[in-house]
């Protein structure tokens, strides 16, 4: 991808373990690359198309100078999280040079990079318990006022009967396309979070719930670890995710069976006609 690259932005700061360096300070070095289609600002030469090179240094600038980490780690990912919500770039990459480090002993340079980026995902949403569809709608924006997570777009909301266990009240369903900064498990995380915010007891398996946020796809990624397994395992059986799902990522392909999310609803559709609850 087309990149912006800063090199070496000299900083005045007082990042470091020892506590004389965060009273006496020191010079720290800053790299970023800044990741983003330049086409639109190369075709049109208009600042507005691109990211304004100079903001973004006087933005890492103000991070570095009025906060005191002990670590460049801390260092780096704060600028790459906080350049990420605050300009239109993908991702970036930002190296935190300490040339100057106090050891004692002669190193041209120590630094860390990193790299970080939005990564798109797809969530489920289910509820067959209280006013469902003002769950899911409240549901939905307080997922959008996390700062990591940003709505790309909604499904329909859809009601069906349910699954596994069908002794209990019809479900809603609706599927949601997000960006977000969480790694797999921090957003699993906050899945559960809001689910238990908006009364979720976990007592029957597939039994009722208020509120039910599963993770289909993050990115092209595949997980399996034993409280987190993506894509979802069980997706490709059900279908008030694939019909959902099918409305806002059609084409989007499943990254183990190699199909799209509509040949996936058309094969259980052929596979259990009757058995697809509307
Ligand atoms: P389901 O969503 O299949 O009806 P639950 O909501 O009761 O079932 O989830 C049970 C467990 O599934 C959770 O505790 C969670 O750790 C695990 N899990 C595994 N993979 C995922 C995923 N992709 N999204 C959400 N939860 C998952
Ligand atoms: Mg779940």
């Amino acid at each position: 991808m087309d990149r912006i690259h800063i090199e070496k932005l000299e900083i005045f700061a007082r990042h470091g373990v020892c506590t004389e360096e965060n009273f006496l300070g020191q010079k720290f070095l800053i790299s970023a690359d800044l990741y983003k289609d330049l086409h639109e600002a190369g075709m049109t030469d208009e600042l507005t198309a691109t990211v304004h090179y100079g903001k973004v240094c006087e933005y890492i600038t103000k991070i570095a100078s009025e906060n005191t980490y002990k670590l460049i780690e801390k260092l780096a990912e704060e600028i790459a999280s906080k350049i990420l919500l605050k300009f239109d770039v993908e991702k970036v990459k930002i190296r935190v040079d300490k040339p100057w480090a106090p050891m004692l002993l002669h190193v041209d340079t120590v630094f860390v990079e990193l790299e970080r980026q939005w990564h798109t995902c797809y969530l489920s949403v289910g509820s067959n318990v209280g006013e469902r569809k003002r769950i899911i709608d409240d549901s939905i924006s307080r997922l959008d006022s996390c700062d990591e997570i940003r709505i790309v777009s909604v499904s329909d909301i859809i009601e069906t009967k349910p699954y596994g266990f069908t002794e209990q009240p019809d479900f809603l369903n609706a599927c949601v396309k997000i960006k977000t900064l969480l790694r797999p498990h921090e957003l699993l995380e906050k899945l559960q979070t809001i689910e238990s915010d908006f009364g979720r007891v976990r007592t029957v398996h597939w039994g009722p719930r208020t509120l039910d946020l599963d993770i289909l796809f993050y990115d092209d990624e595949r997980i399996i670890t034993s409280d987190l397994v993506i894509p979802h395992p069980d997706m490709t059986n059900r279908y008030f995710v694939l019909e959902p799902l099918s409305k806002i990522a059609p084409f989007f392909v499943h990254p183990v069976k190699g199909e799209t999310v509509c040949e996936l609803l058309e094969k259980l559709k052929s596979k259990t006609p009757e058995g697809v609850s509307k």
